[in-house]
């Protein structure tokens, strides 16, 4: 789909996948404005094909191109986007029935960039708005077994005014070194601070985080700079039907020391579409660590599996989370 103020969003259509052709002063290449989703499609046992809350993928695209002085794209007309293109590719929504098939799903990035051809820093006046569709399996190689983190004490992913809550590929660029660092420390996934005080979590390069407490409550670090996970929130919803208490606000790095050494946090998890929910194993950082659990712990288990149970169509769905598409 194309957009011009003149003519708003016109011109949808679904091609066969193929490279675009880009002219080099394409303003996204230089100036990075351009927002996208991440989502997924999931086949039930009744062969019918459902998404995970569209409407809330919608919506925060809107936020993000707000952000980025991007056009906003109606919910509804990126919902029905997205299920136009599922509906052509539904063979590749896989078959989770079969024995071992697991947890597959069809990954789905909708994305919108400034295709305006020109030298300059304005907002373009010409935008794309596409949906890709890709099979997807487990996010981890390793399974759902413990993710190791390391803590970045030079890089920060967002500032206050900053873009930390919008999906832009901006945020993902200034993260990559911070992951790089993990990687060559041994570690899975980058855990970031604030930016204002370098005390308080954010999130990891691509998952929030949540930390359970001997007494049942969830603490999860506050939205401002974070991106809002839609799995965020709908674990929020989920925790507190199971009977958690869950505290959204600010989570000093101290308090994640502290805790897990006296034995307050009794868990640790992060969370995020592709990764759904995955147990933090050890913080590491420069001259230190902190061990915890070997394995996902009772109550990550109970959250991952309620969750998923919701999007395999395999419990009910009393939140109306799920969106029918075939
Ligand atoms: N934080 C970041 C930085 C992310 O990239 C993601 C993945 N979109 C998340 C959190 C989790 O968000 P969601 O639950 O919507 O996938």
């Amino acid at each position: 789909v194309e957009w011009t103020p003149e003519a708003g969003w016109h011109d949808a259509r679904i091609e066969p996948y193929a490279p675009l052709s880009i002219d080099p002063a394409s303003a996204v290449l230089h100036y990075a404005q351009e927002t996208f989703e991440g989502m997924k499609a999931y086949r039930h046992a009744d062969g019918s094909v459902w998404s995970f809350r569209p409407e809330e993928n919608a919506k925060r695209m809107a936020r993000s191109s707000h952000r980025l002085a991007l056009p906003v794209l109606d919910p509804a007309d990126f919902v029905q986007a997205v299920d136009a293109l599922v509906e052509v590719d539904q063979r590749w929504v896989p078959d989770t029935t079969a024995p071992g098939a697991g947890e597959k799903s069809l990954y789905l990035r909708p994305f919108m960039f400034a295709s305006e051809v020109f030298l300059g820093v304005r907002p373009a006046q010409h935008v794309t708005f596409m949906v890709i569709a890709s099979p997807a399996g487990a996010y981890f190689k390793g399974g759902v077994k413990p993710v190791s983190l390391w803590l970045t004490e030079e890089y920060t992913r967002a500032g206050r005014g900053g873009m930390g809550a919008a999906k832009t590929g901006g945020n993902y660029a200034s993260s990559l070194v911070a992951q790089q660092e993990a990687i060559a420390q041994g570690c899975d996934q980058v855990v970031f601070l604030d930016a204002q005080e370098g005390r308080y979590v954010e999130e990891l390069g691509g998952m929030n985080l949540y930390f359970v407490h001997r007494d049942g409550r969830i603490v999860t670090p506050a939205t401002g700079t974070i991106l809002e996970g839609i799995t965020r929130a709908s674990i929020i919803e989920l925790a507190r039907e199971m009977g958690h208490v869950v505290e959204e606000r600010r989570f000093s790095i101290d308090e994640w020391r502290e805790g897990v050494a006296s034995g307050e946090i009794t868990e640790i998890f992060a969370c995020g579409t592709a990764a759904v929910v995955t147990p933090v194993g050890a913080l590491k950082w420069d001259g230190g660590e902190v061990p915890c659990a070997a394995e996902a712990g009772e109550v990550t288990t109970a959250v991952r599996q309620a969750l998923v149970d919701v999007q395999f169509g395999r419990a009910e769905d009393t939140f109306g989370w799920m969106h029918r598409i075939v």
